[in-house]
Formats: structure tokens, C-alpha cells, sequence
């Protein structure tokens, strides 16, 4: 824990290491006070570095140097200097052995960082910077190493030793202990070194590749969730397959594991050979996890498994470069989850999450470009943009070159860099060579923040026929970024005619078969295009499946939104118009509360509810109105109370005018036969308990009786939660309280059921006053070690329970603060970002900005603030 002020660091200062390691040879000794760590490093100096006789110079954090030895002859104290968080050593031959001895506390590990104990098993987080708290240790990301690692421990308590790589020996040792060897051949850096030793059950499984290598499936889990496996070790068979037949990549080793952990930072870790995973992102089955938890695990799944090649087999040069491999590997996820299921809900779902968090972000005192320039702690930058603005600029790469010329360029980036660490550029140069386009434009993607905006105009010549469209960019200044270039930008559009056909899109007059949708590419800050032959004022759809991250600005009428919701052939710009129409009427609400809420939007609705010729997933995203964090992002100035209290009266007034619809929503897609995870039956299910949520929001007595049976009679986690999910934010006030406790006597053994029991609380206003969060902190099932816990109470109130949050007494502001000091002192990183919601205060509200601001002054006021708050605090408050 700092008491400083951290240190910023620049990708400019970057430097190639001083010394390589071409060998890691460890040797951990695991006991219940401590565990120590024999590391052997076979080091020579880099011959590409200019740094002369520099200091060997190793990183280390809340380690106990017990001894340091070069080439077997012990140092003395004068020859080397433990400063706590380094050890230098100055004199150094050309190459050598560097023997180095630590003493840690993984039991007392409350930071989940480097090597912990979670539920009585040993496991490790390394990336970032996780590695320099096992042992001292040149953590950077171009310095990759073959790793061997032997684990020691004592056999009844820990049968199961795992480590990256294969298992080349085992044995038992005296006092009934016994130890297991393994042996990576791939060098790698030190952020995907894994460890784990427990009491496991193995799940096994085999996949054939491509080539016809036999490689074996292991799945290790506590003994109670032996029965949530089946899904995962599915997944991952499935994507290893997808990445052979798209990316043409086989897998490498002989054996690959995935461990699940309760305790966990993040959602998963790609560890070489070794992925570990949050338990709630990996363990499922249909009792206990819903539709949304499959989608999400099959993804996570796939994206941990993919960074076998986009992010192990090529890594990162530093962190700078962090969505060379994240950005890469969400783009290839979200590929596989689209070819998976239905791609237009997968891209709206992309988009939602990209719009209403991700622009706020960009739009923050934390905005960053794609690739940051500088940084203090590099676990704030797992961020949105690093991941999601990162997978849209690779997604833009994709579609500026097309599906083959992609291809072409990613066999050329992984071939080119195979076991290297490299940077963004390197990507986009691999691009470039395969496909001969420039992209140097392109690259502005990854150094400017903030997210461009379009506003488009246009103009009808009924006389010659012709269409033009002006469109217009420009990027918004971010904190140490202004006067920004216009960026390279793919515009798709179409135009559609009175009779809702599309319109054929001609450049020029005379020329006929032309294309009814073009990506026409902007690049200046004005470009105008003109469109021949058309008759008739056409319907402009713009930026179809949001071919590019940017807002869009043009005035569409109500009457042109309901003709797209209705024509246009792009699914998710079907969707998107339906947005737009939605938003357009709750933001009138704000403005004037009294006013009659647009006749013509029941109407859709009521069209939507009644059409079983659209694809049904897209009509369950239909039916959702925009959220309230993304009508906050969208407000200038954002008024919580009275955004809350608008939308709320839409959808009352929706509820209440199509009752009858929702009724017959709900019988036509009841559960028909055994659960079953397609897209088609997920979206009748995602139907009906939309219309069950509707029902009940309104008070509806046959909604009411049609929710309890639901959560007594469903087969699945996903029916059950809509029902209680529906309960919990109705007024039926008694059979909220008594459907609660039910649920939570039925499945309190589980953690990831508790979990979401919290977070169906936490996230209603009408569940989740304050008073009642605070007795959640105070529940049995509570635990302040556990991140998944505080996320489902805390990080729900906060990021979803939103009027509650804002309360206008500030009270939710100052809760916040306090849990955010609280644990500060713990696990620094979850407090970080558990006080984003804060950060955004100048979005709102004076009468809110001022009461947020000051919870802010109080975190950045606390004693021994970690330097990962520190930072994000400091920035927000910045003028
Ligand atoms: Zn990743």
C-alpha cells in the first residue's frame, strides 16, 4: 500500500528490458503459514539493449527475501539492495544463474494478486502485475521465459498440483507430503504463470485437433460442483474447433485445464494451458444458471481459449499495448458468439454495453485512447476501451478489408510474430502487408480518446433525382487530448424507399446494379454524397450494424423511426430506431411530466408483441426499453430523479395499454417440453418474463398469480429469476418479502445463486432502499473478501439500482464512499473500480454533482490510500 503519490508511467519512456530470461526454474513450497518460493533464473543481457553495465534490477512486492545467490556463491548484503519493492543487483556478469529464496503469506493475501487462498485451495492472478508478489522477478511483458515448476504440498489436503505447461513428474516426499513437476515448452511472460493446489474433482474430456492430435480436457472444481461442468468443457470443445475452422489456429499443448475459483478479481485468466476462471463465469447448469449466465460463460469460455494464440503465442510488448490482445480476442468472441446464436442480438447486445458504458467512460475523466499513453496502475486499464473500443476498432479493420483479406492478415500477424511480444502497430502492419490497404489514418483508432461524433444532413432534388448526404465528424476534447484529426471511419448505409424497399445506392447517373447498402469510408471532417436515380425522398438508415463506435446524430422524425422499426432490413438498426422512438418519448417526459405519452408508440409495441414472423430474440430486445444509465448518458445535464420518474411512466403507460397483449405474450411462449438452450427457446422465455415484468410493474393481480406459479413450477434458473426478479420490483410488498426468503431457503448452498438472490435486491428500487442494502452487508451469505459478493450487492446498487443510488439526500453517494475506504484497505482493485459511478459526476445535476463531488474529496481524503484508487480519484477531481 502506498503512502506516496504513485508514479505515472509513459509509453514513451519505453525501453527494451536490460537483461532476458531465457529459463525459470521454481520450486514452491506450500504450507498453511507460508509458502516459499525457490526460483532459479537463467539471465543474460539483452543484446539489444543500449543500457551498457546496467543493474540487474527485479521486481517484487510483499515478498521476504530469504536468500540471493549467483551462479551458486551467495551474495552478501553489499552486493545487492532489497528495496522493498526491487532488488537490484549491480554487478553482473554477461550471462548467469541468479538463485533467489522468498517467504510468502498467500493465507493473508486479501488482494487476489500474485499467489492466494481461495476456499482452502492455492491459486494464483498474475497479470498484470500479480508474478513480482511470488518472487523477484523482471515482471514485464517482453521479457518470456521457459518455465518449469515444481509444487510441493501435503497430499490429503492437496492431491491436485497444477501448473502451466505438462506434467513431466510426480512423487511423494516425506511427512506425507508429495510434489508434481511441470514443464512449459512455449517461453511466455510472467503474467500467465499459474498455480493451483487443492482438493479438486477432475472432469475430463478430449478434443482431436485439426491435425489429429488427442489432447486431453481437464476441469477442476470443488467436489459440490462437480454437476456444473458439462457446459464449460462443451464450450471449450466448440471454440477449439471455431478457431481452427476461422483462424485457422491449433492448439499446442498436450493437455488443457480450466480451474474455477470463488475468489477471483476478474472473470477468467488465459494462463498458459492453465485458465482459471471466476466460478460464476464458468460453472452453470440449468437448475442454477440463466440463459444470460450460458451466454456469458460460453463466451467467456471461448475468449480465455482464444488467447492462446491472441495473447500468449503473441503477446504484449507492455501494457500499453493491452488491447493488442484484448481488443483482438473480444472481437474473435463476439465473432463466435454471433456464429453461436442469433449475430444481430449479439451485436445490439455489443452495442448496448458499448453505448451506455463505454461512451461514458469516453466521455469521463478516465477517458484513454485504445492504446494509453501513459499510466499509475495498469489494473485501472482493464477497462471498456482497452476491451470493447479495442474489439470495434479490430471489428472496423475487418470490415474495411473484408472477410478474406482479414484472414489473410491475421495468419501474417501470428505467423510473423510467433512467440514475440509486440505492439498494436505490429497489427496493424500485418494488416496492412496482407491486404495493401493504408491504414495509417486508421491508427488515429488507437491514440485518440473520446468517441467521434457524425452529424449527418441531407437533401432531396426532386427535379434531378438526386439525394445528398452530408456527413459531418468531429472528436471531443478528453482530459490532455484537444484539437483532434478526423478519424477513418466506416459509414454503412441504406436508403429506403416510400413502400419500404430498399433503394439501389448509385454514385453516378446511368449506371444501373447497384449495391442497396454501401460502407462509405469518411476521412475529412466533411464528405457529402450523392445518390442518383431516386425518385422519392427516401428514409436514410444510417450506420447499419453499427459498422463503427461513434454516436450519430441526425432528426429523425417519430413518423421515420416507426417506418424503420417496421422496414428497415438491417436487424439492428431495427432495433435501433425502436431506441431512438423510445428515447425520444421519455426524454419529452422529462421536459413535460403531464404530457400524453405518443399513441404511436403503443401502437409499435403492441405491433411487436403480435409479430411472430420476426425473429423472436429480436423482438425480446425490441420489447426492452432503454435503460436508465444509457438515458443518463445521453442527458447533458442528467436529472436522475426525473429520468427515473419519466421512463417509469412510459412503462406503466405501456404495461397498462397492452395488458391483453402481454397476457397472451406470456401464454403463447410458456415452457413447452425439456429446457433447451436455443436461441429460439431463450427468446421465448426472455418474452415471456418481459411481459411477466411488465404485469407485474402495474400490479396486476393475474400477473401476480402467474409469477408465483412460475417461480414454484420452473425447471430452470432462468424462468425462476424472471419470476422473483418480477416480484422483487412490484408493490406486492408481502409476496415480494415471502417469494425472497423462499428462494434464498432453496438455494443458499449455492454461491452463484446467492449471488444473483443479491443482485435481484440490490438492483431494485423497490427491494433496494438503502436500509435494505445495509442489512444485505449484514446477511449470513454476505462476505467482504469475496469480489463476487460485493459486486452483487454494492456494485448493483450502485450501477443499476440508479434512483436509489442518486438519492437527492446524497445518501447513496456516501455509502459508496465509505465501502469504497473500506476496501481500500483490502482489495484495492475491486475499490476501484467500485467507485466509478462517482467518477462521472459532472454528467449530472448540479443539486447531485456537488454531493457526489464531496463523497469523491472523502475516498481521496482516506489514510493510505492504494495508489489504484488514488489515481482514479485524482483524475475525477482534476479541473
Ligand atoms: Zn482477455
Amino acid at each position: 500500500m502506498r503512502t506516496n503519490q504513485p508514479q505515472t508511467i509513459c509509453l514513451s519512456d519505453y525501453k527494451v528490458p536490460a537483461y532476458l530470461v531465457d529459463q525459470v526454474d521454481l520450486r514452491f513450497e506450500l504450507f498453511e503459514d507460508g509458502a516459499r518460493v525457490h526460483s532459479v533464473l537463467s539471465v543474460r543481457r539483452n543484446p539489444e539493449s543500449s543500457g551498457g553495465d546496467e543493474p540487474l534490477y527485479l521486481h517484487g512486492d510483499s515478498l521476504v527475501l530469504e536468500s540471493v545467490a549467483l551462479n551458486g556463491t551467495p551474495l552478501a548484503a553489499g552486493d545487492f539492495d532489497d528495496l522493498g519493492d526491487a532488488l537490484v543487483v549491480s554487478s553482473v556478469p554477461e550471462a548467469f544463474e541468479l538463485q533467489v529464496v522468498t517467504w510468502i503469506e498467500p493465507q493473508n493475501n486479501t488482494r487476489l494478486e500474485g499467489l492466494y487462498k481461495s476456499s482452502g485451495m492455492f491459486c494464483t492472478q498474475c497479470e498484470a502485475e500479480g508474478f513480482r508478489c511470488i518472487t523477484f522477478y523482471p515482471d514485464r511483458p517482453d521479457v518470456m521465459a521457459r518455465f518449469r515448476t515444481r509444487i510441493e504440498a501435503d497430499r490429503d489436503a492437496y492431491p491436485v498440483l497444477l501448473s502451466n505447461g505438462n506434467p513431466v513428474a510426480k512423487g511423494d516426499l516425506e511427512g506425507g507430503r508429495h510434489y508434481v513437476t511441470w514443464e512449459d515448452p512455449f517461453p511466455k511472460p510472467a503474467y500467465l504463470f499459474a498455480l493451483v493446489a487443492g482438493d479438486l474433482v477432475e472432469k475430463k474430456d478430449t478434443f482431436t485437433t485439426c491435425s489429429g492430435r488427442s489432447i486431453d480436457l481437464r476441469m477442476y472444481v470443488e467436489p459440490r460442483n462437480a454437476q456444473k461442468c458439462d457446459f464449460a468443457l462443451d464450450a471449450l470443445k466448440r471454440s477449439m474447433r471455431w478457431d481452427e475452422d476461422v483462424y485457422g489456429r491449433e492448439y499446442d499443448l498436450d493437455i488443457f485445464m480450466i480451474v474455477a475459483v470463488d475468489d477471483f478479481n476478474m472473470g477468467a485468466m488465459e494462463n498458459k494451458g492453465l485458465n482459471i476462471f471466476n466460478s460464476s463465469c464458468v460453472l452453470a447448469s440449468q437448475e442454477t444458471a440463466t440463459d444470460a449466465a450460458f451466454q456469458r460463460i460460453e463466451a467467456i469460455v471461448a475468449h480465455e481459449y482464444f488467447h492462446n494464440w491472441s495473447g500468449n503465442r503473441v503477446t504484449c510488448r507492455d501494457w500499453f499495448q493491452l488491447s493488442l490482445k484484448e481488443g483482438f480476442t473480444v472481437f474473435r468472441d463476439a465473432q463466435f458468439s454471433a456464429d453461436m446464436g442469433s449475430p444481430t442480438v449479439k451485436r445490439i447486445e455489443d452495442a448496448t454495453l458499448l453505448r451506455t458504458a463505454q461512451f461514458a467512460e469516453d466521455a469521463g475523466p478516465m477517458a484513454h485512447p485504445v492504446r494509453p499513453a501513459s499510466y499509475m496502475e495498469i489494473s485501472n486499464f482493464y477497462t471498456l476501451t482497452i476491451y470493447e473500443k479495442g474489439a470495434e476498432v479490430v471489428r472496423m479493420i475487418h470490415n474495411l478489408l473484408g472477410e478474406s483479406l482479414f484472414r489473410q492478415g491475421s495468419d501474417l500477424y501470428f505467423q510473423r510474430h510467433d512467440g514475440q511480444a509486440v505492439t498494436t502497430d505490429d497489427f496493424v502492419r500485418a494488416m496492412e502487408d496482407a491486404s495493401g490497404r493504408d491504414l495509417s489514418q486508421f491508427r488515429l483508432w488507437y491514440e485518440q480518446a473520446g468517441t467521434p461524433a457524425l452529424t449527418v444532413t441531407d437533401e432531396f432534388d426532386e427535379e434531378r433525382c438526386v439525394y445528398r448526404l452530408t456527413v459531418r465528424q468531429s472528436v471531443p476534447d478528453t482530459p490532455g487530448q484537444t484539437g483532434k484529426k478526423p478519424q477513418h471511419i466506416p459509414f454503412a448505409v441504406g436508403l429506403l424507399g416510400r413502400d419500404g424497399q430498399p433503394l439501389p445506392l448509385l454514385f453516378s447517373a446511368g449506371s444501373d446494379d447497384a449495391p442497396v447498402e454501401r460502407v462509405l469510408e469518411l476521412t475529412e471532417r466533411e464528405h457529402c454524397f450523392e445518390f442518383h436515380g431516386v425518385s422519392e425522398r427516401p428514409v436514410p438508415s444510417l450506420l447499419r450494424g453499427f459498422s463503427a463506435p461513434v454516436r450519430v446524430h441526425y432528426p429523425w422524425t417519430r413518423e421515420q423511426l416507426l417506418f424503420l422499426m417496421n422496414h428497415d432490413p438491417d436487424g439492428f438498426n431495427r432495433w435501433d430506431a425502436g431506441q431512438r422512438l423510445a428515447v425520444d418519448v421519455i426524454q419529452s417526459l422529462i421536459v413535460a411530466p403531464e404530457a400524453e405519452v405518443e399513441p404511436r408508440l403503443v401502437d409499435a409495441y403492441r405491433s411487436l408483441l403480435r409479430n411472430t414472423g420476426l425473429d423472436q430474440a429480436l423482438v425480446a430486445k425490441m420489447l426492452q426499453l432503454p435503460s436508465e444509465a444509457y438515458l443518463i448518458e445521453l442527458s447533458e445535464q442528467a436529472d436522475v430523479a426525473a429520468i427515473h420518474r419519466a421512463r417509469e411512466a412510459v412503462l406503466s403507460h405501456l404495461a397498462t395499454h397492452l395488458r391483453d397483449e402481454l397476457l397472451a405474450c406470456y401464454h403463447c411462449n410458456s415452457a413447452q417440453g425439456d429446457y433447451q438452450l436455443t436461441p429460439d427457446s431463450v427468446a421465448r422465455r426472455s418474452l415471456r418474463n418481459t411481459a411477466l415484468g411488465w404485469l407485474l410493474h402495474i400490479g396486476d393481480q393475474q400477473g401476480l398469480v402467474l409469477a408465483q406459479e412460475q417461480l414454484r413450477s420452473a425447471d430452470n434458473m432462468t424462468d425462476r429469476l424472471g419470476a422473483l426478479r418480477a416480484l422483487v420490483n412490484s408493490d406486492f410488498v408481502e409476496e415480494r418479502t415471502q417469494a425472497l426468503e423462499g428462494f434464498y431457503q432453496a438455494f443458499r448452498e449455492d454461491p452463484q445463486v446467492v449471488e444473483l438472490w443479491f443482485s435481484v435486491q440490490a438492483a431494485s428500487v423497490r427491494a433496494g432502499q438503502l436500509p435494505q442494502i445495509t442489512q444485505l452487508l449484514e446477511h449470513e451469505a454476505f462476505d467482504w473478501k469475496n469480489p463476487n459478493k460485493v459486486r452483487s450487492v454494492i456494485g448493483a446498487f450502485a450501477s443499476q439500482n440508479l434512483a436509489a443510488f442518486h438519492n437527492p439526500d446524497g445518501s447513496g453517494y456516501a455509502f459508496l464512499a465509505t465501502q469504497v475506504c473500506r476496501l481500500d484497505d483490502s482489495n484495492p482493485q475491486i475499490a476501484s473500480r467500485l467507485v466509478t459511478p462517482l467518477t462521472r459526476w459532472r454528467k449530472f445535476a448540479p443539486e447531485y454533482r456537488v454531493l457526489m463531488k464531496s463523497a469523491l474529496e472523502r475516498v481521496r481524503d482516506k489514510d493510505r490510500l492504494s495508489g489504484d484508487v488514488y489515481e482514479v480519484v485524482h483524475k475525477s477531481l482534476a479541473d
